[in-house]
């Protein structure tokens, strides 16, 4: 009996799963072409999400994410391909390729007049284990002519990475002026660790932490994590706002960044152009 159903299951599941092991492969060789191929090909986009200070809903920075709009399957998002890059050894180029358009990005902004952003990339596990990462990182800076002070690097925590991983790396890159954040803090168990490890500025945290708050009375976590920040002396960043009742919220806890969709989703630079413009006429509590 066990063999047949086993059997019938197999059947009804091998030409869907065969269809999307021959999709992820077709990825991940379009990938390969589009890294080897020329940046400016336009497939692998950046949308950029306005980080704001809660108090004053100034925009001081916004976070690069990346998107591939490919050419039949739509508008990718990170989850659908960023695992299968790093999976094939291509995450560290993904995210190469990310930061040198963020920071060419950034120098457009400059140019366009407006107020000078700061500039949040991603760093992904191979990239943390990449052995040229500080180098790589620092004449992408150099070439570009961003200053230092102006790049924040978001590391993640990831239970395959090595302790060692990007320690050095992300001290050199400290040293240079360049900011350290730790994204999606409070979801994993060695966020603390992380904490010791790294020269972290800015703690991110995850909106699972920050999503029940508007049905809880109190937030004994969060005044624990922004006393811990405090007496560590980094500033937070809560992720994943949605509602200006959660940003009200955070504010009167005390914590002092923000991002999320009821500030502003990730957009395209020629949105965040007119976002930033708008902004600066007419101040909106939304
Ligand atoms: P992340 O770094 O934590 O980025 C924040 C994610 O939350 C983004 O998803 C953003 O669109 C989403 N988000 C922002 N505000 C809200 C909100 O109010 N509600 C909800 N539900 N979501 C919100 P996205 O763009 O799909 O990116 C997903 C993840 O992919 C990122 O999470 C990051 O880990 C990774 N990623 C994106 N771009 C890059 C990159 O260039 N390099 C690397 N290594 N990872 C990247
Ligand atoms: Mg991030
Ligand atoms: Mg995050
Ligand atoms: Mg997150």
């Amino acid at each position: 009996a066990a063999k047949g159903d086993g059997k019938g299951k197999v059947m009804a599941y091998t030409p869907d799963l065969r269809e999307r092991v021959l999709g992820r492969l077709a990825l991940v060789s379009e990938l390969t072409r589009l890294l080897d191929g020329d940046p400016d090909a336009g497939e692998l986009v950046v949308h950029y999400q306005p980080l704001v200070d809660l108090h004053t809903e100034a925009v001081f920075g916004c976070e690069a994410l990346v998107r591939w709009q490919h050419p039949t399957r739509g508008l990718l998002a990170p989850d659908v391909f960023l695992g299968l890059a790093e999976e094939h050894g291509l995450a560290a180029r993904v995210d190469r390729r990310v930061l040198d358009e963020a920071l060419a990005q950034l120098l457009r902004w400059d140019r366009a007049g407006l107020p000078e952003l700061r500039m949040n990339v991603n760093l992904g596990r191979s990239s943390m284990e990449h052995p040229r990462l500080a180098q790589d990182v620092i004449s992408s800076l150099t070439e570009s002519g961003v200053s230092p002070s102006r790049l924040h690097v978001e590391i993640t925590e990831h239970h395959e990475l090595r302790p060692e991983a990007g320690v050095s790396a992300l001290q050199l890159l400290s040293a240079h002026g360049v900011g350290v954040g730790l994204d999606d803090f409070g979801v994993g168990y060695t966020s603390l660790d992380y904490l010791r490890r790294y020269p972290i500025e800015v703690l991110k945290l995850d909106r699972s932490i920050t999503r029940p708050l508007e049905a809880e009375p109190s937030s004994p976590l969060l005044e624990g994590i922004v006393g811990l920040a405090r007496s560590l002396g980094v500033s937070v960043l809560a992720e994943g706002i949605e509602t200006p009742a959660q940003r009200d919220r955070l504010a009167a806890l005390g914590i002092a960044y923000g991002q999320g969709f009821s500030i502003a989703r990730p957009m395209p630079a020629s949105a965040l152009e007119g976002f930033l413009r708008a902004q600066a006429t007419e101040p909106v509590r939304g």
